[in-house]
């Protein structure tokens, strides 16, 4: 099997990974033999060929958002068709379809429309576990920060990136519970994560998932 990237480190046994382009990775130890590698990635093969697969889908999957051609909209693809019949953009079945006339400013004029209908789910969800929690930030505002999906600053201001939108409902959850937690602890310490967990006993699940998704917070910078 063809090694696209073979890394002699000091470890004692062999790892396999795939690289975001499907590259097949391999770390072996420096004296392992090439012969011996190739008998244990040849071992692998099934699970090297079915991960090489998925990872050439979510590309190819991300390659559609990131030129628009598909949107995520609560955690679903949905396929850009344009109309110029329709005033406003609608989510129809698995089509986003968009006035023809926002054609020429599509990433503008969708990132306008996230907002606008981000800002009620979200604001619902942070009114939802508010009242659960029994803490009430000071504010509630819209972000579009580069490196984080929410945060909470000392006066108890509450941000939430509006690209949560594109992200499955528990995923926004675990989010809107995770700032609001920062409302008793500022810190991520023990304390912190227990009454996360209070909330949500599942919240290493969600917070793994999100992770997968930090590449939409690069989404929607070009306009
Ligand atoms: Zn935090």
């Amino acid at each position: 099997m063809n090694i696209d990237i073979l890394i002699r480190t000091n470890r004692k046994s062999i790892s396999i990974s795939i690289s975001p382009q499907g590259e097949l990775i391999i770390k072996a130890p420096r004296r392992c033999s090439l012969e011996y590698i190739q008998t244990v990635i040849a071992k692998k093969e099934d699970w090297i060929n079915l991960h090489r697969k998925r990872v050439l889908e979510n590309q190819n999957l991300n390659k559609s958002i990131f030129n628009h051609e598909d949107i995520l909209f609560c955690g679903q693809v949905y396929h850009v068709v344009f109309d110029n019949k329709i005033k406003h953009i609608t989510l129809e079945n698995e089509y986003c379809i968009v006035p023809q006339k926002y054609s020429d400013d599509l990433e503008k004029n969708l990132i306008k429309w996230y907002k606008k209908v981000a800002a009620p789910i979200l604001w619902g969800r942070v009114e939802y576990f508010s009242n659960l929690m029994q803490l009430s930030p000071n504010k509630v505002r819209l972000s579009n920060a580069r490196g984080c999906w929410g945060s909470c600053n000392s006066l108890g201001l509450v941000s939430l990136n509006w690209r949560l939108i594109m992200v499955p409902h528990d995923l926004i959850d675990y989010v809107v519970v995770h700032e609001l937690a920062h409302l008793v602890q500022m810190n991520h310490s023990q304390l912190f994560w227990g009454v996360v967990k209070s909330v949500l006993p599942d919240f290493a699940v969600r917070r793994k998932a999100l992770k997968k998704g930090d590449y939409l917070l690069s989404l929607y910078r070009n306009s």
